[in-house]
Parts: C-alpha cells; sequence; structure tokens
C-alpha cells in the first residue's frame, strides 16, 4: 500500500465518519413529528362542546378555523391556532425518538345545537401566509341510529358508521374485514381503545332475516358513547372500553340482509339475481337466511360440517355449501378472530328470547361459556337452550378454538321482528356489551 492510498483511505474514513455525525444531527429534526396531511377529526364532548383534534403540518406556523353550520357549507372563520411544534422539539431528545405518531393539535368549541349538521374546515398556514394543506370533516349532532325503522338497511348501516366514527372519532374506528360477492363491504367498528390488550367480538346478521341485530348492536354503541363519561356497574363506560375494546360487526351478511328487505332486486349482479331465482325458497324472500349464494353462513364452519348435495344449488337456509368455510362472509369472520385472539364471542341472532350456551366444549372452555351466558342471562332474562352440535359459529368457537361464545337470539313469535317490539329487546339488551367487555376489565 502506498502513501497515497492510505491517505485516500484516511480522508474517505474522515468523510464518513463526518457524514455518520451530520446524520445524528439530523435525526433529531427527521423525527421532529411533523407530517404534511392535516386529517382533522371530531370528538364530542359533554354538553355542547366538541373537540377538533389534526395532525402538526410541516412549516405550518397556524391553523386556520372555519365552521360551517347545516349543509349549505358557507363556512365562517372561527379561530386561528398557533402551531405547537417548536415547544415539542425543546423536549427531552429521548422522548422524542421514541415518537413515532404524527404530533396532535386540538381546539374545544363550545356551541353545538341539538340535531344540526356541523362542517369544520381546517387550513394550515405557513410563515408567508399560504395556505399548505384543507381538511374538512362534519359531525351530526343528533340521534344517528334509527330505532323506529323496521327495515334497518345495509346503507343505513354504512352511514351510521360514518356518523359515529365523525362524532366520536377518538372512541371509535372501523376497518373492513372482506367484501360480499355483490360488493357489500363486512364492517368491523372497534368500540374503545383500539390498542387494547384485550377485546371482544360481537357479531350480527349472520343470518339475513334477523337484520334487527344489526341495530341493536349499533345503537348499543351509540348509546355507550352517548354516555361515555356515565358509569356502568360502577365504572365509567370509558373505562371499560379503554381496557376492552369491542369489535363489532354489524351486519355478517349484508346481502342476504339485503334479499330480506328487498328482494332478489336488490342485489345488483345480474348473475347472481339468475341464480338466485332457482333455489330453494325463492319464492318468499322475506324469510331470507342464507347469503347471496344461497348458503346459509352459520351452517358452514369447521365443526361437524356436512355437505348436503340434494340443495346444491342454494337455498334460503340451512344449506352449509360445499366445504367449510368457503363464503367471503366466513372466512373474513374466521380470519378477524385468528388475528384478534378475543376474550369471548357474542353472537346477536333472533328470535326466541333464548341463549345457546351449551356445545359440547372441553369442560374448562364450557365454564367460561357458562361465566358469560350467565351474565347475559342475568340482563336479559332469557332461557338456556339444550345442546346445540351444528357447524355454527358459535360451535367453532368454543369447540375448536377454544374460546367463550354464546348465541343469543332476541325478539319473540316471528322473523323479521317487527319494530313494535324493539322497546323490549333494548330493554332487555341495552347493556349486554358493556357487561360483556367487562367482563373481561
Ligand atoms: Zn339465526
Amino acid at each position: 500500500m502506498n502513501k497515497e492510498t492510505i491517505r485516500g483511505n484516511v480522508l474517505l474514513k474522515f468523510v464518513f465518519q463526518l457524514l455518520i455525525l451530520c446524520l445524528c444531527l439530523l435525526v433529531p429534526n427527521q423525527i421532529a413529528v411533523a407530517v404534511t396531511s392535516l386529517e382533522v377529526n371530531t370528538t364530542k364532548q359533554f354538553g355542547d362542546k366538541v373537540k377538533i383534534a389534526w395532525n402538526e403540518v410541516t412549516d405550518a406556523v397556524s391553523y386556520k378555523l372555519y365552521i360551517s353550520v347545516g349543509d349549505n357549507k358557507k363556512y365562517k372563520f372561527v379561530s386561528e391556532i398557533a402551531s405547537a411544534i417548536d415547544d415539542t422539539l425543546n423536549e427531552d431528545m429521548t422522548q422524542l425518538t421514541e415518537q413515532t405518531e404524527p404530533s396532535k393539535l386540538q381546539h374545544f368549541y363550545n356551541g353545538l345545537s341539538a340535531k344540526k349538521t356541523y362542517y369544520f374546515k381546517l387550513q394550515a398556514i405557513d410563515a408567508n401566509g399560504n395556505v399548505l394543506d384543507t381538511d374538512t370533516t362534519n359531525l351530526f349532532n343528533g340521534n344517528i341510529v334509527s330505532t323506529t325503522k323496521q327495515k334497518y338497511s345495509y346503507s343505513d348501516m354504512k352511514k351510521d358508521i360514518k356518523q359515529l366514527c365523525n362524532k366520536y372519532s377518538d372512541y371509535v374506528h372501523v376497518n373492513i374485514i372482506g367484501t360480499t360477492v355483490d360488493q357489500r363491504n363486512i364492517y368491523d367498528v372497534v368500540l374503545g381503545n383500539p390498542e387494547a390488550e384485550k377485546c371482544v367480538v360481537f357479531q350480527a346478521s349472520i343470518h339475513a332475516r334477523e337484520y334487527m341485530t344489526s341495530q341493536l348492536v349499533m345503537e348499543q354503541m351509540e348509546y355507550y358513547l352517548d354516555n361515555y363519561n356515565k358509569k356502568y356497574d360502577g365504572k365509567t363506560y370509558k373505562d371499560i372500553f379503554d381496557k376492552v375494546c369491542v369489535h363489532v360487526v354489524a351486519m355478517s351478511n349484508p346481502d342476504g340482509v339485503t334479499i330480506s328487505q328487498k328482494g332478489f332486486s336488490g342485489i345488483r349482479s345480474k348473475e347472481l339475481r339468475k341464480k338466485l331465482k332457482k333455489m330453494r325458497g325463492a319464492s318468499n324472500t322475506t324469510v331470507w337466511k342464507a347469503n347471496a349464494k344461497g348458503v346459509d353462513l352459520n351452517r358452514q364452519f369447521d365443526y361437524k360440517f356436512k355437505y348436503v348435495k340434494k340443495w346444491k344449488k342454494g337455498s334460503y337456509a340451512l344449506y352449509g355449501g360445499k366445504k367449510p368455510v368457503s363464503e367471503n362472509e366466513t372466512k373474513a369472520l374466521v380470519q378477524l378472530v385468528n388475528d384478534l385472539n378475543p376474550k369471548a364471542v357474542v353472537n346477536y341472532h333472533a328470535m326466541g328470547n333464548v341463549i345457546y350456551c351449551r356445545y359440547g366444549g372441553k369442560k374448562k372452555v364450557q365454564k367460561k361459556v357458562y361465566k358469560l351466558a350467565g351474565e347475559i342471562r342475568s340482563l336479559t332474562g332469557y332461557s338456556y337452550m339444550g345442546l346445540d352440535q351444528s357447524p355454527g359459529f358459535a360451535n367453532w368457537l368454543v369447540c375448536k378454538k377454544g374460546i367463550p361464545s354464546c348465541t343469543v337470539e332476541i325478539g319473540m313469535h316471528k322473523t323479521p321482528v317487527p319494530i313494535s317490539q324493539w322497546s323490549n329487546v333494548w330493554k332487555q339488551n341495552k347493556n349486554v356489551m358493556a357487561a360483556t367487555a367487562k367482563l373481561y376489565n
């Protein structure tokens, strides 16, 4: 090695070290938590107050807030809020390096009137007064979930989920866990702290005509959110759902619900409609239980599964398909359970005012099922049913997965359950979701 090469190597090493040093110095700035997108959201507080929160935007020195009441979107300037990013940088560096979430700013606005829709517009402003980013959100400050409508539809639910998320964005989140053959989403609405170590799952309308169960779980969520800081059985709803969040699959079978409510004309796909017309029970779609392929989703889990060849074209009920978990809806539920490993799963069905909880699982699991079922029985007054060994979701959960689960049947005499029974159903079930989450707190 000649002298020049050595000198070259030393120089290279020096440049390299300098580069590393520069990078190290840059790190705190890189972790500076400002981002480029505002993503404004709102969470209603007690009384007429609302919390407006958003991400700090890089280079913004202030934020201008505008509000419009009603749908005309005539925004009025409300206030200008200074950026807080410099303060954040002065904080302890170790804290900064651990921070991965964008820095949030918030502002409280008082003066929400009942039953009105509010639009919030926020602008990020730089030192020269330029608008860097704009974002809007809206909040309906009234009762969201209808409990007077007989046919609570997929689109009603979709709209309500959005409104609940907008009104209570700190406490409700939504995931899409699947899409049906007729292109409807299967939603998983997360109530409470989505990062909670423990969770329970509530599932409704796996059977199409039992759609009042969707209305019920949606109304349960809205009720808890409206009363989030009030106490239930010694604990606030907030504390309960902070510790154990609830994943609510409010409509497991949206295609089927659409068939039961609107007939085959509610199905978008011409091809599906053609096949549906040839199925067993096609002349009375009101009592449809299956999905848009004529598969009874609660007969198609991987437990004591049986293929019934004579109904291979599909049926309004009881046909479990050619093989277990062949349908998008059941795949979504199985995947959700495998991902979450929930403490318990409650299935809402209709009707009979009864609870199925005897599945013949292992003693240890069965004991946990009785604990869950006992809690629900004490609230609803519903009675227990005998042994059930079908290829249902709860059966698979208890017997194959070892997860406590039970099936709660709401309403009396007929399905679809008439809306005139709502007040009874509500009285019996109002706190079932909260009590279930509290059981595992
Ligand atoms: Zn059912």
